[in-house]
């Protein structure tokens, strides 16, 4: 049976780059390994529940650390699930290599002072035991087999899976400390550390050092009950009072295997249909996976102190996914399948008080205002906001919440701060009725746009939809508190008074009729290109620009269309063109091949400003030339 392996050719460099105390403390390989026996206690408890054979040994669940002072060796136990020589191989011989590479290159990609950090992310645990360790020995029994099996390796490149001895179900870890790191065979040590690690995990920790000290006057004394390191008290079922902030986080730090203090904190009871107590935490930085179309959520499910999943895509709503927690209900039934989840009224409520609560954490967190980028709600927004507005589109009921919550750069606010919706009603100019917004791939973009020149002039702020993203939203948010949301790249648009409107629009009436045979030439020459061109209301400084129809997709939706290969059938814009501006009255006095050319330019130019492509960069490039020659 015996047989050797190689690691994985990526996981040899990993298990250098752990080895090499990537971790800044090397003595939470203990916690990594409790958290690991401890989560193998949560399994074969949960497993036990359906099939009653697995626990036929009738286990008290615990955990068992022992201390051999001359071996060397500080070995972890517990009478958990197990594995046998194909879990050991699979578990322990290979991290998803995905998960690998991109940790492999990020440390690359991010230089040696901030390699500790990364590590957590990428959760390594078992490998953290190599930091303390230069060799350690896995022997395993797994429940409902007959067969014990033995993995071993000193980290270096190989391990080797093995038949072996072991009578009780579960999982012993052997570690032979290194030279330098015999502080981990002293029981105060350990104590230490499990005390503040690991004083929540909910099955007793016990410590026993080897060789036991022979107490021959106290021979005829009754040993002692061994009492446990840990107080095993499961930290959402504590009153929030009673809750040290270092115990959250270190909860928080096992739960999300971050390395970092969490954001923020969200200990409630639910109360009224559904008895439930939850404890959540915003993290302070996005997962890898955050985007991507399976990211994993991160509340754990217990039922009446059992731990039952944390895959539960039920317990939050998609847009919350970075939300990591715990949620412990007595309402459901201690056998709850993943299939039956779906359709428990109960999940559903829970659902809907965890959403609702998180909403109001962050809420009051965007209240407590803040200016820094990397504090407060403005931290948050930063590294989840793009999340959150998934919300707009995917949750109806909360969808007015979540708007309020949003943040937007605009026209005059300095670059590198954001507004919500509601500062921005605040500040609407007198006359102003409407929301003003302008749809662009760049805030830079954004900020050039020509379309939004009038608006600004007339004190009117511009909200800037610079995030695909946002692209999407808008057909969501129609309106915001009564007030109409107006594209300014589309339809018509007018500012100022009612009567200033009207006269605005007199005076571009009246400039249109002298401008009559200037646009209708311009008309004729673009009548391929543009569906109409008009005296706009809109420009300030710009010569021209191109605005869509009132219900038109607008140019940035048609291209990040088009990027996604998708068919958008090109719907004709409007060319419009500011009277007042001097290049106008110019070309007004232009004939032949001049106004020809001067069209062209004239067109080719406001495509750049909406973002746009030129049809023919050359023709384009020629005839620049050529103006200015002249
Ligand atoms: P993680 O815990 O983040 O999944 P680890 O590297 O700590 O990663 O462990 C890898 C896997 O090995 C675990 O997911 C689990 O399946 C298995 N494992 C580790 N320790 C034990 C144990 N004591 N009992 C049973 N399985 C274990």
């Amino acid at each position: 049976m015996k047989k050797n392996h190689l690691f994985k050719a990526e996981i040899g460099q990993m298990l250098d780059l752990v080895v090499n105390s990537l971790y800044s403390k090397k003595e939470i390989f203990l916690r990594e390994l409790v958290s690991n026996a401890s989560d193998a206690i949560d399994r074969a408890k949960y497993l036990g529940l359906m099939d009653k054979d697995l626990l036929s040994d009738a286990p008290a669940f615990r955990i068992d650390l022992v201390a051999d002072k001359d071996a060397h060796t500080l070995a972890i136990s517990d009478n958990g699930y197990g594995m046998d020589a194909d879990d050991l191989e699979k578990n322990l011989g290979t991290i998803a290599s995905s998960g690998t590479k991109a940790f492999t290159e990020a440390v690359k990609a991010k230089g040696e002072s901030t390699i500790p950090e990364l590590i957590g992310k990428f959760g390594v645990g078992f490998y953290a035991a190599f930091m303390v360790a230069d060799k350690v020995t896995v022997v395993s029994k797994k429940r409902g087999e007959e067969k014990a099996f033995s993995w071993t390796s000193d980290g270096l490149g190989s391990y080797e899976v093995d038949d072996a001895e072991r009578d009780a179900f579960g999982t012993t870890i052997t570690l032979h400390l290194r030279d330098d790191q015999q502080e981990y065979l002293d029981e105060w040590r350990i104590r230490e550390l499990v005390k503040s690690y690991s004083d929540f995990i909910a099955y007793p920790i016990f410590f026993k050092g080897l060789p036991e000290e022979k107490k021959d006057d106290k021979k005829d004394e009754k040993p002692e009950e061994p009492k446990p390191l840990n107080t095993m008290t499961a930290l959402w079922k504590r009153a929030k009072k009673d809750v040290k902030p270092e115990e959250y986080t270190e909860f928080y730090c096992h739960l999300a295997h971050d390395y970092e203090d969490p954001l923020e904190t969200i200990h409630f009871s639910g109360e009224g249909q559904v008895e439930f107590k939850s404890l959540l935490f915003i993290p302070k930085h996005a997962g890898m996976d955050i985007y991507m179309p399976n990211a994993k959520k991160g509340l754990s499910l217990y039922v009446r102190n059992v731990f039952i999943g944390n895959d539960f895509d039920l317990l939050l709503p998609d847009y919350l996914r970075f939300v990591k927690g715990v949620v412990d209900s007595a309402d459901l039934p201690l056998n709850v399948s993943r299939e039956m989840l779906q359709d428990e009224a109960v999940i559903k409520k829970i659902k809907s008080a965890v959403t609702s609560k998180i909403l109001s954490a962050l809420e009051d967190l965007k209240k407590k205002g803040g200016e820094k980028a990397d504090e407060g709600y403005l931290a948050f927004w930063n590294v989840f906001g793009r999340v959150l507005k998934e919300g707009v589109h995917t949750d109806w009921s909360n969808a007015d919440r979540i708007k309020k919550l949003l943040l937007y750069p605009t026209a005059k606010t300095p670059a590198g701060k954001l507004v919500s919706l509601d500062d921005y009603v605040k500040a609407m100019a007198k006359d102003q009725k409407d929301i003003y917004y302008i749809c662009a791939d760049k805030l830079e973009d954004a900020r050039h746009s020509p379309q939004i020149e009038q608006a600004l002039k007339h004190g009117c702020d511009v909200v800037f939809f610079a995030d695909p993203v946002d692209e999407w939203l808008v057909d969501d948010f129609r309106e915001y508190d009564g007030k109409k949301l107006v594209d300014l790249a589309k339809g018509e648009v007018s500012f100022g008074t009612e009567e200033e409107q009207k006269a605005e629009k007199e005076t571009a009436e009246k400039a249109a009729g002298e401008l009559k045979d200037f646009l209708g030439a311009v008309k004729e020459q673009l009548k391929e290109q543009v569906a109409d061109v008009r005296v706009s209301t809109r420009l300030a400084e710009s010569p021209c620009c191109l605005v869509a129809g009132a219900n038109a997709m607008s140019a940035s939706m048609e291209r990040m269309l088009r990027a996604m290969n998708q068919e958008v059938p090109h719907e004709k814009r409007t060319l419009e063109v500011n009277a007042q501006h001097p290049l106008i009255a110019k070309m007004k006095g232009l004939e032949g091949d001049a106004l020809k050319d001067a069209v062209e330019l004239l067109y080719d130019q406001a495509l750049i400003a909406e973002g746009s492509t030129v049809p023919d960069p050359g023709r384009f490039t020629k005839l620049l030339t050529a103006l200015m020659m002249k």
